[in-house]
């Protein structure tokens, strides 16, 4: 059985654009609208000769994500529970936020490998919005551009070592 790889995090954050990216698919659905992905969407990837399925999570509609909290964090739960590896997707342009907080607590008390990843940071001279998440103490953060492809190589070399 190939590894399951699921990515999490908030509406918005680029996650469908991130899986887009590593199954070089158009099968996400990516919008200017939080929210759009539809359901939970697997797609087969591929690193270094190492197979890999990734999930894609969604499926909430729109609003502000107080109101999708509940849900968010079931998928959240569910994705954990089927998946070999998680990747959190934070949004290094719009900053952390206590929901994050709240998901990286989570994920804290999972014994599989979770991978941080501080999505929008489309170039070196954007690595310094980075800070703003140091202090959710983790301790690896990976600054990736899910749109331009930016740091989605070393860390696809670190995410699939294991496999
Ligand atoms: P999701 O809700 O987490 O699946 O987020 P999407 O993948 O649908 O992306 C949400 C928005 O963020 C879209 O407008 C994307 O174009 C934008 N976005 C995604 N990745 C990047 C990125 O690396 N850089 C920038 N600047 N915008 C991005
Ligand atoms: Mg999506």
């Amino acid at each position: 059985m190939k590894p399951i790889v699921a990515i999490v995090g908030r509406p918005n954050v680029g996650k469908s654009t991130l899986f887009n990216r590593i199954t070089r698919s158009r099968d996400a659905i990516v919008d200017d609208l939080p929210g759009v992905t539809r359901d939970r969407n697997f797609g087969d990837a591929r690193w270094n000769d190492k197979a890999f399925t990734l999930v894609d999570t969604g499926g909430f509609a729109e609003g502000d994500v107080d109101a999708f909290a509940p849900h968010i964090r079931l998928q959240v739960e569910q994705a954990i529970e089927h998946a070999d590896a998680v990747v959190l997707v934070l949004d290094g342009k719009g900053g952390s936020s206590p929901f994050d907080t709240d998901l990286i607590q989570t994920l804290r008390t999972v014994e599989k490998p979770v991978f941080y990843v501080v999505n929008k940071i489309d170039g070196e001279g954007q690595e310094k919005a980075l800070f703003d998440f140091y202090g959710l103490g983790v301790d690896r953060l990976f600054p990736v551009s899910a749109e331009h492809g930016y740091g989605v190589a070393g860390f696809l070399d670190e995410l699939t070592d294991g496999f």
